[in-house]
């Protein structure tokens, strides 16, 4: 059963509301938007008449960086449940990005894009998690530019390393904890952390990404309800169908980070989800003896079934014994040194690809408002 699925199709169509319809009119200009950047490139083709003058005036405030006609699709990076991942060179820049690409499906998914581009937006004042570089729409697509994480998935290094030393431990596990407290400072829960869903950039620092199923704006108090998240990594209490906040988040996390030192999940998958799931909500996690006693600690108070009691919410994660060694403002200034290099996905052989951009569907009238965003400091 994949959780995720199960629930995003049952979202309700919030978006399509009548006056937001009206409003699908503005898709046009998107398409307009494409022309005009194109002609901001060479605005000296144009005589400056009175006509041309006010057409070179428009330009200037398109950024070219919300035209797919500036970016050449090379290969294809993941799928994912809203659409396609592809690897883009942006021609402005010459610089690689990653581009997701999702259809719009009359507005189907909106509630869930909007808030994936609302975090995405805040990456950068967060060196931990993804960023887009720019979000926009076509007619029938959306688009998201994110950075390339090029070092690939904590899931692919924890295959590779089995299990980890403490030091790597601490290493990966700091940084995605100052992300995630990040994230919580600001009102948000991510709901499927995984390390699949843990990238790694050039250097080896980690990013935190797919906010696909984040709820965003949840208040001291507030919690949240819904089934949400992927088998293995769902805390007990989501499973359980309580009214849940950030604490399932640190749930995750520990789960994560007994992965990293095991190379298996506190509770490995059965044949038969019904019963693995069980076992999460019910049964205590097996602590191998190789644990050092503070990670099997900190584990052990992750892995709280009660989550008012679980680390992360009852006390600050940085203050526990197993991070006794780790000086936090380095952390969060990414001054650490990544243990491991990661092998970068080559491109070599790309650079002539030129795949197409899916194809527009003129029948397409839904528009999500107020997507166009440039992050100011990647702005020609
Ligand atoms: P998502 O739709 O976010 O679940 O992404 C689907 C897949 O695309 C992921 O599993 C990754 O393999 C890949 N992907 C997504 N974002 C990026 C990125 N910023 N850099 C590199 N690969 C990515």
């Amino acid at each position: 059963m994949d959780l995720k699925k199960k629930k995003r199709s049952s979202s309700p169509e919030e978006d399509l509301s009548a006056g937001k319809r009206t409003c699908c009119r503005k898709t046009s200009t998107t398409e307009d938007e494409r022309c005009i950047t194109k002609r901001s490139r060479s605005p000296e083709e144009h005589p400056i008449d009175g006509k041309e003058e006010k057409r070179i005036r428009v330009d200037t405030k398109t950024p070219p960086s919300l035209s797919i006609t500036n970016y050449r699709l090379m290969k294809e990076l993941g799928k994912g449940n809203f659409g396609r991942v592809m690897l883009a060179s942006y021609a402005i820049k010459d610089q690689l990005v990653a581009v997701k690409i999702m259809p719009k499906k009359n507005g189907k998914e909106f509630k869930y894009v909007r808030g994936e581009a609302q975090v995405l937006q805040l990456g950068r004042e967060c060196p931990f998690l993804c960023r887009a570089f720019t979000t926009f729409q076509t007619q029938s697509h959306l688009m998201m530019v994110l950075e390339y994480a090029r070092g690939g998935t904590l899931e692919s290094l924890i295959k590779k390393q089995k299990n980890m030393n403490s030091q790597k431990i601490l290493f990966y596990s700091s940084e995605i904890a100052v992300g995630l407290q990040f994230l919580h400072a600001k009102g948000i829960v991510h709901r499927d952390l995984k390390p699949e869903n843990v990238f790694l950039d050039e250097q080896g620092h980690i990013k935190i990404g797919d906010f696909g199923l984040v709820c965003t704006n949840t208040v001291e108090h507030k919690t949240l309800s819904g089934i949400y998240g992927t088998p293995g990594y769902i805390a007990p209490e989501i499973l359980s169908e309580d009214p849940y906040d950030a604490a399932a988040d640190w749930w995750s996390f520990g789960v994560i980070v007994y992965e990293m030192a095991t190379g298996n999940l506190p509770f490995p998958p059965e044949r038969n989800l019904k019963h693995h799931l069980k076992t999460i909500i019910y049964e205590k996690p097996r602590y191998p003896k190789s644990l050092g006693p503070e990670l099997r600690d900190l584990l052990q108070q992750l892995l709280k079934k009660t989550p008012d009691t679980r680390l992360g919410v009852y006390s600050n994660i940085r203050d526990h014994p197993f991070y006794s060694s780790i000086d936090w403002v380095k952390v969060e200034r990414k001054q650490l040194v990544p243990p491991v290099k990661p092998k970068m996905r080559s491109v070599a052989g790309l650079c002539n690809r030129n795949i197409p951009f899916p194809k527009e569907d003129p029948r397409e009238t839904s528009v999500l408002e107020n997507f166009s965003y440039v992050d100011p400091s990647w702005q020609e």
